[in-house]
């Protein structure tokens, strides 16, 4: 039985472009992406977006990041709403991969009781202490939000058969994670922050904000690796490319 990937856009924010890229210029209006990945043994979320209350209410809901970012996002366009709209009940999501603790990430988590949360060790402690978590503008509405927590270190396949794996592309974040899905058209890697847009890669051109610039150098020349191997990769916020990439209901294929 096949693996099967859809896109879910679970909002829009617009920051100064920056932030997404050093010597850019102007803003840029990036899309939030999530995606649920089918797969024989249950059901897989990679990233939850955003709370729906950053949407109706930014500046109480993003707190210190709040000034940095314009949010757009309606009713029915969260996670939980996106999932609605194909017919998938959330109390089914079984995995809940987080490439990091964001409030564009791991956002939507409330909304999966469920799942099971599966996050790098690195990643899950810096959200839990207090110098990383002011650091890194973590909010622990976000992520403490009481499933089961399984924390991986490194590589790690998700159901032993290769067909899920998470990559650690640590930098971002202290532990931020990448995800590697193998469908039968080939592997896809869901980059997540490790790589907000094509030219992140293209140029080696870093974000302004960086939790560690030799990490996450090192982590796009392994993405790099990926590409030229063969492996298509979606970028974290890329708005050309995700223009590109199948929406569900659509399968990525
Ligand atoms: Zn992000």
């Amino acid at each position: 039985m096949a693996v099967r990937l859809f896109a879910l856009t679970c909002g829009w924010v617009t920051g100064h472009a920056a932030m997404f890229m050093e010597g850019a210029t102007g803003r840029l209006r990036v899309p939030v992406p999530s995606f649920l990945i089918d797969h024989p043994r249950g059901k897989v979320l990679f990233d939850s977006g955003l709370h729906p209350d950053a949407g109706r209410d930014p500046a109480e809901r993003l707190g210190r990041a709040a000034p940095y970012f314009t949010v757009e996002l309606n009713d029915g366009e969260d996670v939980a709403g996106r999932l609605a709209a194909l017919d998938v009940d959330v109390a089914t999501i079984r995995w809940l991969v987080t490439s990091h603790l964001h409030f564009d990430h791991a956002g939507g988590h409330a909304a999966l009781p469920n799942a099971t949360v599966v996050v790098q060790r690195a990643e899950w402690e810096a959200g839990h202490d207090a110098d990383a978590m002011h650091a890194n503008y973590y909010d622990p509405r976000d992520y403490d939000t009481g499933q089961d927590v399984r924390l991986v270190s490194g590589e790690h396949d998700l159901f032993g058969d290769g067909r899920i794996v998470c990559l650690p592309t640590h930098g971002h974040t202290p532990g931020h994670q990448s995800l590697r899905v193998r469908l039968d058209g080939g592997d896809v890697v869901l980059t997540a922050d490790a790589c907000y847009l094509r030219r992140t890669l293209d140029e080696l051109r870093l974000p302004t904000v960086v939790h560690d610039r030799e990490r996450m150098l090192a982590a796009l020349h392994r993405l790099r690796a990926l590409r030229d191997a063969g492996a298509r990769l979606v970028y974290g916020h890329d708005p050309e490319c995700w223009a590109g990439v199948p929406q569900a209901p659509a399968a990525i294929t």
